[in-house]
Order: C-alpha cells, then structure tokens, then sequence
C-alpha cells in the first residue's frame, strides 16, 4: 500500500455500462494494445479462492445481484494493481489503465479519488434491456457464469446498475463519452479508439519510443 504511493495517480480510462453492454469485451481488446493495461474488477473476485472469507463474500453478492461492500472491493482493487506495478505488468508511468467494473457507484469513485486520474470514461450505453439480457444468458451458458443464469438475478443487476452505477454519469460528467453499445464489436472499439486518439495524455503517451 504504502510504496504504491510513489507513483503519481493512474492514468484511467473508465468502461462504463450496464451488464451485458460490452465492458469486458472491449476492456480486454484494448488491453491487448501496447500501452494500455486492462482490470475488470469482476475478474479480479472470480479469480478470488472460494474458501476464502472475501471469496465467500463474492459469492454471496454477486449471486443475489448486488455490489460486494466497498471498502472491501477497494481494498481488494488496490492490492491487485499494487501486485501488478510490482511484477512490472502494468507501468503507471508509460501505460493507460483501463478500468471496467471499478468504481461502481459514487463511494467507490471517492475512495479511488486519490489512485486514479480518469481522463476519460466511455460510456457503452444500450437502452434496450432485452438485449443486454438476451447476452447475458448467452454468456451465462459460454463462460458459466452463475450471476447471469436466472432472469431474476439479471433483472436484480439492471437495477443495482441503474441505482448505483449510473449517478457515476454526474460524477464525472465532464469527462464522458457516449458510445452505442448496440453496434458490432468492432464499430463498438473503433468508436472508443476514435475517443482515446482525441486525449491530450494519449498524445502524449503516443511520442514515447519505448
Ligand atoms: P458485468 O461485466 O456483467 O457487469 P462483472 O463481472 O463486472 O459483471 O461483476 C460481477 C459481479 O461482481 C457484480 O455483480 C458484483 O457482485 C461484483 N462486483 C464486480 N465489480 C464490483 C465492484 N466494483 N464493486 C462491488 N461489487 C463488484
């Protein structure tokens, strides 16, 4: 915790949208490009051990729908870039960090206030509920995901998105942009490039020869 502090605050992208719009999807892509390192906090619980106290907390959340306690997903968050500053695997000084998943609502962006410096949040917006559904329960079948398989818990997630995610919107309402998470994957991601290519710290990070 303490030698994480040596570094200035992260360079962040935010990904931000309900379940089912794409995040992961294209948090991953984009992850894959030189000079940008991907998190999804919801990865970093699944690859919690279950026998765990905090895994066994993830499993009681996630399955009812709801958000694990902040401080602990905070916590946890740190603890997961501080190991990967440490392996070398994220490098703060030359990558963007591209969150998707974290912060979740409006606590979690005040407590992360102090690590990240988002420079811009991608909002993958996709009004219509019924497909965001019909993914989620292509996904709960693909990658056996227990949260998406009942329509109840899904329906649970859309609202725990609408009254706690999407006041995330005010937040950082001057560093938002809207993108149609309806579109192919691929216009999705070129919609968001377009978006990056627009920064003045991307510009910056873009002359580096390293
Ligand atoms: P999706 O991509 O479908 O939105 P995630 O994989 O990001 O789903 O998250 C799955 C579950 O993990 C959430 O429903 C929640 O219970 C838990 N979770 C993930 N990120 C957070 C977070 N930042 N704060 C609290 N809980 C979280």
């Amino acid at each position: 915790m303490s030698e994480i502090k040596k570094y200035a605050k992260f360079s962040t992208l935010l990904i931000l949208g309900a379940p089912g719009s794409g995040k992961g999807t294209q948090g991953k892509v984009l992850g894959s490009v030189p000079r940008f390192h991907h998190l999804a906090c919801g990865d970093v619980f699944r690859s919690l051990d279950t026998r765990t106290s905090l895994g066994q907390k993830f499993i009681e959340y996630s399955s009812r729908g709801e958000l694990v306690p902040d401080d602990l997903t905070v916590q946890l968050w740190r603890a997961n870039i501080h190991q990967r500053v440490e392996s070398h695997n994220f490098k703060p000084e030359i990558d963007f960090l591209v969150l998707d998943g974290i912060p979740r609502n409006l606590e979690q962006a005040e407590l992360m206030e102090n690590d990240i410096d988002v420079h811009r949040v991608f909002h993958l917006s996709c009004p219509d509920r019924s497909e965001l559904a019909r993914r989620l329960r292509k996904r709960a079948l693909k990658d056996n995901r227990f949260d998406d398989a009942s329509d109840a818990v899904i329906f649970k997630r859309f609202e725990t998105y609408d009254q706690e995610t999407k006041p995330i919107l005010e937040y950082y309402k001057n560093r938002i942009t809207e993108i149609d998470a309806s579109q192919p994957p691929a216009k999705v991601l070129y919609d968001i490039l377009h978006g990056v290519m627009q920064l003045p710290a991307w510009q910056e990070i873009a002359k580096l020869n390293v």
